[in-house]
């Protein structure tokens, strides 16, 4: 569907879609997913290309693109490949637009345009194994000494940390009364003595993977604080809302691939001597599809509009991660069950999808406490 994308807009996708076409097929999917290694050869030919630029304002090298733009590139490169999609969205939210926003003209000039240029990939250190869902009730401390911060604690589930260059970590930088105060965000090189990182065995996700992040004495510079002191919080929250729009896009995407795939196998897979597809049974599964996949991918594009207008507010995010993980995690489900056998079976894609769509409804936010934030804005 085109909704009221401009040309620009549509030669964009056109031209991603042409790219990973040969940069980015089945086949190099489930390698990537086989293998436990992450796209690179992907994600270096979308950045030779200067889509890594596209948020960032020329100046540094990229072209000043508005969230639609982002969502039209994520959504084209999730239809490729979900966990390509969502490698290259941390460059954009933590790499691009979080520094962009609060960032020093110093490291600006630093991250800018080697995030563009691809050369640095990031990951985004908030959960701890305390704290999940009560993200702010984080623990893991860093303590001023001198022009440094000294960090010590321990990160769950910190997706691609392996792989960054950088990460973007929430800590604890001093004790005040309400627990969102008093917490810092601090751009750190992943490679720094004392950081030890363990790769945790997940359902789904293989190709990025996620990590257990352990902290012991490590020495930052002090000028890796990104915006001010104890001010942290916000920046979490802000960078999570534009995290959700790039999200929710991508897995859009990928819900589009599944539904074609498993579309294309109904018309073809013969059973009592028709196709499956003319059973009224499996007719329904389609529209069923059909009706979320055209809601949620609206709702990406009215999100998308809200950032653009400045008005989105945070139950628009949490109407959107919701509606968008719910409807990822069934279509796949329901892809699932139309291919039957096949559709368990690791030769055909479709368990990869059930495995990797099962995080929609658990990362970045719970499906349940998305609901909590829809009921607190209608004053419940
Ligand atoms: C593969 C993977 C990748 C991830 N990547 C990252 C990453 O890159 N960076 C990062 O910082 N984090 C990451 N996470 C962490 C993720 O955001 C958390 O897992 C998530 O926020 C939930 O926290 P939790 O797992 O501790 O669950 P808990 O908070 O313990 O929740 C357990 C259950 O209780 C429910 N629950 C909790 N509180 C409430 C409430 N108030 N009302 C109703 N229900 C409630 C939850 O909805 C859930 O069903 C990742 C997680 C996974 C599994």
């Amino acid at each position: 569907m085109n909704f009221g994308l401009t040309s620009d807009q549509l030669a964009l996708r056109d031209h991603v879609k042409n790219l990973l076409d040969k940069e980015c097929s089945l086949e190099y999917v489930a390698r990537c997913d086989e293998a436990g290694q992450p796209p690179r050869e992907a994600f270096q030919a979308l950045a030779r290309h200067g889509w890594l630029g596209l948020i960032a304002p020329q100046e540094y090298g990229g072209v000043n693109g508005s969230a639609t733009d982002l969502a039209v590139l994520l959504e084209e490169t999730g239809h490729h490949f979900e966990e390509l999609g969502l490698w290259l969205f941390r460059s954009y939210t933590f790499g691009c637009y979080a520094i962009l926003k609060n960032g020093t003209e110093a490291q600006k000039k630093f991250f800018l345009p080697k995030t563009v240029s691809g050369e640095f990939t990031y990951a985004f250190a908030l959960t701890e194994p305390d704290s999940g869902s009560d993200a702010a009730s984080l623990r893991t401390k860093a303590e001023l000494d001198g022009d440094h911060f000294i960090i010590n604690g321990r990160k769950q589930f910190i997706s691609g940390f392996d792989i960054a260059d950088y990460a973007l970590v929430a800590l604890r930088t001093s004790q005040q009364a309400k627990k969102q105060q008093g917490i810092s965000t601090l751009l750190i090189d992943t490679k720094t003595p004392g950081i030890e990182v363990r790769r945790i065995p997940t359902l789904g996700q293989h190709a990025i993977g996620t990590t257990e992040v352990t902290f012991t004495n490590v020495r930052v510079p002090a000028t890796s604080l990104l915006g001010e002191i104890d001010k942290g919080w916000s920046i979490c929250e802000d960078t999570l809302r534009y995290e959700r729009l790039c999200l929710s896009a991508a897995r859009i995407g990928a819900a589009r691939q599944a539904f074609e795939f498993a579309l294309d196998y109904a018309k073809n897979r013969i059973q009592f001597g028709k196709p499956i597809g003319s059973f009224q049974a499996i007719q329904h599964k389609f529209s069923d599809m059909k009706v979320m996949l055209d809601t949620a991918q609206t709702m990406v594009l009215r999100y998308a509009w809200l950032m653009e207008q400045g008005q989105a507010q945070r139950a628009d995010t949490a109407v959107l991660k919701y509606l968008v993980g719910e409807s990822y995690k069934t279509i796949s489900d329901t892809c699932l069950q139309v291919l039957g056998g096949y559709g368990y079976c690791n030769e055909y894609p479709i368990q990869r999808f059930f495995r990797d769509s099962r995080l929609a409804t658990i990362g970045g936010g719970t499906s349940e406490i998305q609901k909590n934030i829809i009921a607190a804005s209608l004053g419940l």
